[in-house]
């Protein structure tokens, strides 16, 4: 029996996550969840899974979730001292960082502080501090498995083989909604058009960055941090039908991928079961049913959000963090319809011509960055927005 807490159990991640633990009761038992505001879902997550502590976000939540929750013996906490709790508490082995955004910062380093385990989705703690959680996860001595698809298949293609003999990491990319869509036409795209993933079902912030290919770009930095690789290693190859999920090349020319039906419970039970492989319902690959595998090098000048994030990690220190704030208050922005899509990437690059990276020693100094990452890009965002 593995006893987990989830952070963010209420999004895309979460739910999977939680649907892999209904399936495995003999394997999994939930000690803690916590969410942002939909409190609703909370409250049926807590009646499903009992857990010990279930968390929300803001405070002043509290009182209401504990309305919803009378005679359920669930510990019940807000704010970023619940969120600490839930992360450090003392039966939980496996932390499953689902929080979106440099939110899941503090909690997911907590856990690593407490000795727990780490199911990392929250691939913005690794852009924007990835140096510091890699030293981390050393010091505690904590093991630390992606459950983004690209990293779990770069992870399995790596399982027995020396990462010294590795020459290459492929990552594959969608290309998003927008992959045949003209640059010219992308200045008039609506935020209905941005959400329209062809192939994933994620949360918003995720489809938006996927929709920019600044997903990629914070997957570059993921993997550049988790498999100790130096950027100009790690290569995007456009695959449209996001069946093979990454790959390695190693120096004999060989190159070992992993393909499966595109649906996050297979990776999130790879990082929950690893070493073991357990049921996950996702429908096998039928490979004579499909027309083709493709792919191709990806459009720097159409997508710049993908340039932006490799200037980032070249510039090094604090770049990524500022970057990464940039890209969510831009992406923020967007979903409120006060920028369009292309001043996404705009706003990004104005915030980054505007900082000098310095390096960055703990996390209080990321989180002091991020700040000013973010009120950097939301006054670009107020000066080029659509409705100022
Ligand atoms: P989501 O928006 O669906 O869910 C985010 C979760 O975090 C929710 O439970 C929300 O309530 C909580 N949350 C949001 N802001 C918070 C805050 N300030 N404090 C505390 N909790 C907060 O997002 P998602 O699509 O599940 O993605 C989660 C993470 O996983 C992201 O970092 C994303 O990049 C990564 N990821 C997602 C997918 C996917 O398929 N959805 C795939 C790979 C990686
Ligand atoms: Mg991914």
């Amino acid at each position: 029996m593995k006893n987990i807490t989830i952070l963010g159990s209420t999004g895309s991640i979460g739910v999977s996550t939680l649907e892999i633990v209904a399936a495995h009761p003999d394997r999994f038992r939930v000690i803690a969840l916590t969410a942002g505001k939909n409190l609703e879902l909370l409250a049926r997550q807590i009646r499903q899974f009992t857990p010990r502590i279930a968390v929300v976000a803001c405070g002043e939540d509290v009182p209401r979730l504990k309305e919803m929750c009378t005679g359920l013996d669930c510990l019940i906490l807000g704010g970023i001292e619940g969120l600490i709790a839930a992360a450090t508490s003392e039966e939980t082995e496996t932390v499953v960082a689902a929080i979106v955004g440099a939110a899941g910062l503090v909690p997911t380093a907590a856990a690593i502080r407490a000795g727990k385990d780490i199911a990392l989705a929250n691939k913005e703690t690794l852009v924007t501090a990835g140096h510091l959680f890699m030293e981390m996860i050393k010091e505690f001595d904590v093991q630390l498995y992606p459950v983004d698809s690209e990293h779990s298949a770069v992870f399995q293609s790596m399982e027995g083989h020396r990462s010294a003999d590795i020459q290459r990491i492929i990552l594959t990319a969608s290309g998003g909604p927008f992959l045949n869509t003209p640059t010219a036409q992308l200045a008039h795209v609506t935020v209905r058009d941005a959400l329209n993933h062809p192939n994933w079902s994620m949360g918003k912030k995720i489809t938006i960055d996927s929709a920019t290919m600044m997903n990629k770009g914070l997957e570059v930095i993921e993997a550049r941090w988790l498999f100790d690789t130096p950027v100009e290693k790690i290569d995007v190859n456009i695959h449209p039908q996001s069946i093979i999920h990454s790959m390695v090349e190693y120096v004999d020319g060989c190159v070992i991928a992993q393909l499966g039906t595109p649906d996050m419970k297979a990776p999130i039970a790879y990082a929950l079961a690893y070493p073991e492989r357990i049921a996950t319902g996702v429908k096998p690959l039928d490979l004579t049913s499909m027309s083709g595998l493709t792919f191709f090098a990806p459009d720097t000048d159409k997508f710049r959000c993908l340039a932006l994030a490799y200037r980032a990690i070249n510039a090094g220190e604090s770049m990524p963090a500022v970057m990464n704030a940039a890209n969510e208050i831009a992406v923020e922005t967007f979903l409120d319809g006060r920028i369009s899509f292309l001043q996404i990437a705009e706003t990004i690059e104005r915030t980054m011509q505007a900082h000098t990276p310095h390096p960055l020693q703990s996390i209080e100094e990321v989180l002091r960055v991020d700040q000013w990452g973010r009120i950097a890009a939301r006054e670009i965002c107020r000066e080029i927005g659509v409705l100022k």
